[in-house]
């Protein structure tokens, strides 16, 4: 079979399959690692790290927007922001938040409230469950950044680039990051809800998070209604606000049907005129300002 004819069959394939294959194997590993006794982060992470450097090479052989691919003097910036979430806060929460836990039952011990109501129903029931109360804690974290001004100082930095790529999904402000954490994670740790747990839901959705800003043209049809795709996202980073305050979900995107946030054009190529900062926000953000220039943004501000 000629090269260009098996890539023509094979597009259409992978612009089905990748999400459901993605988490699929994600899934599959996290469920076997867990019955053999496996290191359950090591294999999430790992297979979360797999899907992204596969999203990185799937852009240049499908992508959705040509011009995408081509830098703005951002990359440096979003791979800077990358390293400080995965190699500095990320470490740090996981090593603090145990800790800020264990400090916190001294006013309010909930530890045993997760294992007395839902700690007899089986794993899978309480992923799912334990899987939509994080996601209904980061939709509505979420629409909090777009709708509190002082929420959108933090949040605003994830909205400045001008172009979807696999790597800017990591654009965020690290008080952002925090404050999602704190709002979402911390509050079923407080609860008691095991890490196993807590890992089954990374292991399900982080495949979904790393192909939510890659510039690939998916078309994921029906998942569109469950998961928040590339599709959807899109519209999220809209420079027109009325447009980008919809698809808030971090993962799932049946909160924002609930909510009556849901965006989706089926079968059209949901892109939003113009991607980018709302020209409404006070902020200005240029495109090729350093990390920490950007960062410094936020204190900066002068009122619309
Ligand atoms: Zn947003
Ligand atoms: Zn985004």
């Amino acid at each position: 079979m000629p090269h260009h004819t098996a890539a023509k069959l094979l597009k259409p394939l992978i612009a089905r399959l990748l999400l459901p294959l993605a988490v699929a194997a994600s899934l599959g590993l996290f469920f076997t690692g867990r019955a053999r006794g496996l290191d359950l982060e090591l294999l999430v992470s790992g297979s979360a790290v797999c899907i992204l450097l596969v999203a990185m090479l799937l852009e240049r052989w499908l992508p959705f927007a040509g011009h995408w691919n081509q830098s703005q003097h951002d990359s440096g910036t979003d791979l800077f922001s990358a390293a400080v979430l995965l190699a500095l806060l990320d470490p740090l929460l996981k090593y603090l938040s145990p800790l800020v836990v264990v400090a916190l039952y001294q006013w309010l011990d909930l530890s045993g409230l997760y294992s007395k109501v839902l700690g007899q129903a089986p794993f899978a029931l309480q992923l799912l469950l334990v899987t939509l109360m994080l996601e209904f804690c980061r939709y509505w974290v979420h629409r909090w950044h777009h709708s509190q001004q002082w929420l959108w100082l933090l949040h605003a930095m994830h909205h400045s680039s001008q172009r979807l790529y696999a790597l800017n999904n990591f654009r965020f402000h690290p008080l952002n990051y925090l404050l999602l954490f704190m709002l979402s994670t911390l509050p079923l740790m407080l609860l008691g809800v095991p890490a196993e747990l807590l890992l089954g839901y990374l292991a399900l959705t982080l495949p979904v998070v790393m192909l939510q800003h890659a510039n690939i043209d998916l078309r994921s049809g029906v998942l569109n209604y469950l998961f928040s795709t590339n599709e959807l996202h899109r519209w999220h980073h809209s420079a027109n606000a009325a447009e980008a305050n919809c698809n808030y979900g971090h993962a799932l995107i049946i909160w924002d049907q609930l909510f009556g946030t849901f965006k989706y054009q089926p079968g059209g190529s949901n892109l939003p005129t113009t991607v980018g900062l709302f020209s409404s926000s006070s902020q200005n953000y240029p495109v090729t300002a350093s990390y920490l220039a950007q960062l410094r943004l936020m204190y900066g501000l002068r009122c619309c």
